[in-house]
């Protein structure tokens, strides 16, 4: 079979545009649908070691819900991904203020963060089934300077991989820091703590209690952090003293932040899913889904409860834009911001 995007109406967004819902079919029959509201990975459908195709990320099948509000699922995040301290960052001598939409930080680009713009979308012709979608962030957008031009390749593999390849390019120096954040549940319910995952990462950077990295980095060897061996998500969870309980924290990527490089992980031991991550960013946001509250009904009426999903977040690391001792997230006219990060399917 050959790979095909098809393209249909999903609903109106709030200011009453057109709102599509790509689905994008690689040449194994496996399925991923993309809205245009925030590029929001709404299903991927991808065999278990039994060849059945199922759903391996939290999500809704209509509109409605994703407007009425729910935690960054599927979504592009951005302008700048994860907390900014305060919302308040200096550039070239100058402070910005940003909207602190998570008091008293700035979240994942702010109340009208890239999650819920409506992105412009183009159909990619070739062999492989792939959607670019652009968006345009005006100066002052959320508080972030410069005219910022941001564009996200997806593609569907045809070898079982959903591929995004990022860029942008602004008129005025700006952090940018984005993310996809999709929640992962490889047996397509109940919770992922049997879920195995590795993470190639010997540091992470601590944080303050208000998730804000201290600027250490420090060895994840000796602490419940340590997936450097493959281990279930939730082993070590009695280790953890943060509530809500569970995983949000950013790992440093081994070699990480150059070219495309192994960043986590996961395998299903019931179905047998494996989902490998890489990516070409310096740092991976884990989030174990720690604020899911059973709100949230998603596809085949299943209610999303704590831990539910497993986020992989590959970004530079939180607050950047206030710690210059981290790779910095700042691009300047004439520069280019490009992001690779590739999600690869598999079973055991
Ligand atoms: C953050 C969590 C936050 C979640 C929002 C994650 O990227 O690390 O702290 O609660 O996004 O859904």
């Amino acid at each position: 079979m050959k790979a095909s995007v098809t393209k249909s109406l999903f609903g109106k967004a709030p200011g009453g545009g057109r709102v599509d819902l790509f689905t994008l079919t690689n040449a194994r029959g496996w399925f991923a649908r993309i809205a245009s509201y925030g590029t929001i990975l709404t299903e991927l459908q991808v065999p278990d070691r039994r060849g059945r195709l199922g759903n391996v990320v939290l999500g809704f099948d209509n509109l409605k819900q994703y407007l009425a509000g729910h935690p960054y699922f599927g979504c592009t995040a951005g302008r700048v991904a994860n907390r900014t301290a305060r919302g308040r960052f200096r550039l070239d001598g100058k402070t910005y203020k940003l909207c602190a939409n998570s008091a008293p930080h700035h979240l994942h680009g702010g109340t009208l963060g890239f999650d819920k713009a409506v992105w412009a979308a183009e159909i990619l012709p070739g062999p492989e089934a792939a959607v670019k979608f652009t968006h345009a962030s005006p100066d002052g957008d959320e508080g972030y300077p410069g005219n910022l031009d941001v564009a996200v390749v997806m593609t569907l593999t045809n070898n079982g991989e959903l591929r995004i390849d990022y860029t942008a390019t602004t008129d005025r120096p700006t952090p940018v820091n984005l993310t996809n954040h999709s929640y992962f549940n490889l047996a397509g319910s109940g919770n992922v703590l049997g879920h195995e995952l590795k993470v190639a990462a010997k540091f992470y950077t601590p944080a303050d209690a208000g998730q804000i990295p201290t600027g250490r980095i420090a060895p994840v060897a000796g602490t419940p952090l340590d997936f450097s061996k493959s281990r279930p998500i939730g082993a070590r969870f009695a280790e953890l003293t943060a509530l809500p309980i569970g995983y949000d924290h950013n790992f440093v990527i081994n070699g990480g932040g150059k070219k495309l490089a192994p960043c986590a992980t996961v395998f299903d031991p019931v179905t047998g899913r494996v989902l490998e991550v890489l990516t070409t960013e310096p740092g991976v946001q884990v989030y174990t889904g720690n604020f899911l509250d059973g709100t949230s009904r998603g596809h085949g009426g299943i209610y999303y409860t704590q831990h539910s999903g497993i986020c992989l977040e590959a970004q530079h690391f939180p607050d950047s834009p206030n710690h210059p001792e981290f790779p910095s997230v700042i691009l300047r006219p004439g520069q280019t911001y490009r992001q690779t990060s590739v999600h690869r399917f598999s079973t055991r």
